[in-house]
């Protein structure tokens, strides 16, 4: 049996910052990936192209200077030189077919009458629909700003806490404010896997968890064992819970109780001069099938440009989907160039999340099972490298 000191279920980004600290303390570390590429919600689908590759983001497509984390795994990792600047390119609202800025969507004497109520009002133990309906006012919240924290998370966040959505971090006021990398956001995750010391195994799934002696025994759907003197679970919360069920069955429980929220995202490539829309970041749906569209006009191209529509799950059938894709870009369908579909998911976390957090930790603290992921301070990436970072301090600590 192949024996590591650590192995890392799931090459998503919260696996692979861990796996990251791992490496930089030269511990012998096997990262186990079920997809066939690593990345998961880092999808970033290529064409090859004489002027210059296109990639268009299927998943995760922006990052901010406040990432520090990231940051941190981005330059160890030999790519600072790698950011690459997204265009000033503006968002709009889609609504009854027609595109319209986003101010003109706004009543702004309700916001003035609302915005002071900034001041007085908590964020803490606040659903988004009950803390931003105060500060912006609920005719404003309904119109407009739902549906822009709908495309933010795809999914209806009416429920999801106040405090997990956005959240204040301390700039690197040295690097760009807004940024991606050359090749999309998925070169952050193949770069990371290949580093040395890392061994990444992708195409098997792990299916059973077990303790054994002062380690874990694991064993995958091609039927490969491994033993590790430590594990780390970065996998969507319903894996980690079927995974931890025999070594913690308290954690696997409150695992199963955290909702997962899918997205069907279809991105299209088109030629350039197509499309009747002007250059974009994206487009928030308000009245569609699909919480979002996101445009790879942020870096654009001398041929192709593309779109990913972020749609609801279950609401319409592919060709439902690319007709009204098409209708949307102005494009027959016969034009459309490449299409690339990914399914995602993201938890659908509740105000009092942060309980079943706290119990979770109590029951990992002492133990040699590290867990990670997009459901615990909030889903964005940063909040993603961040708690990894954490657990494996915690590993260093216990030794
Ligand atoms: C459409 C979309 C757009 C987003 N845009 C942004 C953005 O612009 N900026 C931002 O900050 N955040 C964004 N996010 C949020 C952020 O990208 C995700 O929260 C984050 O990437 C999740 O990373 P993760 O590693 O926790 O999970 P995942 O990326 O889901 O990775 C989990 C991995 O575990 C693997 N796995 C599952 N089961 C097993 C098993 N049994 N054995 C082995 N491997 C397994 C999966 O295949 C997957 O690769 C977006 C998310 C989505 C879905």
């Amino acid at each position: 049996m192949d024996s590591y000191e650590l192995i890392v279920i799931g090459a998503g980004i919260s696996g692979l910052s861990l796996a990251y600290c791992a490496a930089r303390k030269g511990m012998n570390t096997l990262v186990l990936e079920k997809g066939d590429a690593v990345g998961g919600a880092f999808h970033s689908h290529r064409i090859p192209d004489d002027g210059g590759d296109f990639w268009l983001e299927l998943g995760a497509h922006t990052c901010y200077n406040s990432y520090r984390n990231l940051i941190t795994v981005i330059e160890g990792s030999g790519m600072a030189d790698r950011l690459t600047r997204r265009e000033k390119v503006p968002f709009r609202v889609l609504r009854n077919g027609q595109v319209h800025s986003i101010l003109s969507q706004l009543n702004f004497l309700e916001l003035l009458r609302s915005v002071p109520r900034l001041f007085v009002t908590q964020k803490a133990g606040r659903s988004v629909a009950a803390y931003y309906q105060r500060i912006i006012g609920k005719q404003n919240f309904e119109r407009l700003f739902a549906h822009a924290f709908n495309s933010v998370l795809s999914q209806d966040t009416a429920d999801f806490p106040a405090e997990m959505l956005f959240k204040k971090r301390q700039r690197r006021k040295d690097l760009l404010k807004s940024f991606t990398l050359d090749g999309g956001l998925q070169s952050i995750a193949t770069v990371v896997a290949g580093l040395p010391g890392l061994q990444t195994v992708t195409g098997v799934a792990v299916e059973t968890v077990q303790a054994s002696g002062d380690g874990f025994h694991m064993v995958t759907d091609d039927g490969h064992a491994y033993a590790a003197r430590a594990v780390a679970v970065a996998t969507p919360p319903p894996v980690a819970s079927n995974l931890l069920k025999g070594c913690l069955p308290d954690v696997a429980e409150r695992l199963a109780g955290i909702a997962l929220s899918g997205v069907e995202s279809m991105g299209v490539v088109v030629e350039k001069e197509k499309p009747r829309l002007d250059p974009l970041a994206g487009l928030i749906a308000t009245d569609e099938a699909f919480f979002s569209v996101v445009s790879r006009d942020i870096v654009p191209h001398p041929r192709y440009r593309g779109f990913t529509f972020h749609f609801q799950p279950g609401r319409l059938e592919r060709e439902a989907k690319l007709a009204r894709i098409a209708d949307v870009l102005g494009v027959p369908a016969g034009q459309i160039a490449q299409v690339a579909e990914k399914k995602n998911t993201i938890p659908a976390l509740r105000v009092g999340h942060e309980d079943t957090i706290r119990s979770i930790d109590a029951t990992l603290a002492g133990k040699k099972i590290l867990l990670t992921g997009n459901y615990f301070a909030g889903v964005a990436i940063e909040d993603c490298v961040s708690r990894s970072f954490a657990e494996f301090q915690r590993l260093e600590r216990q030794g």
